[in-house]
């Protein structure tokens, strides 16, 4: 394990942004393998290469630049997917609304009837069955 810790001594290692393109490799590949499509296998293939030449990359500077490049994209992504996720496990407690008013996401509890929604940012309230 010495010689790996050498071998990596001054180069980039594993960044998000790496590990985003190990997991598009999974699929890309697996569908280059299935249709046979030898550009979709070089498309693979350039994936991986790419990852890991950034993952062994000594430029540490420019890589760390294409990581933060690519975090400004994928936090929001990431932050609607957790959003979809924590309301699809909520949804039998909880529904959402949109006030008209101010387009801000109303959270009521469920199963209330017809109730009066007071938006918390603007104050204007809605009614709405729960
Ligand atoms: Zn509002």
């Amino acid at each position: 394990m010495n010689w790996f810790k050498q071998f990596m001594a001054g180069r980039y290692g594993v960044d998000p942004l790496s590990i985003a393109l190990l997991i598009a490799y999974l699929p890309v590949t697996l569908i280059a393998q299935l249709s046979n499509l030898k550009i979709l296998n070089l498309l693979a293939l350039a994936i991986l290469f790419v990852s890991y030449f950034r993952i062994f990359s000594r430029n540490i500077p420019k890589r760390s630049q294409e990581n933060q490049k690519f975090l400004l994209k994928w936090y929001p992504v990431k932050n609607w997917l957790t959003l979809k996720i924590y309301r699809i496990k909520d949804r039998k407690i909880h529904r959402y609304f949109k006030c008209p008013n101010c387009e801000q996401n109303v959270r009521v509890p469920k199963g209330k009837g017809k109730i009066r929604i007071t938006c918390p940012k603007c104050k204007k309230s809605f009614v709405k069955r729960t």
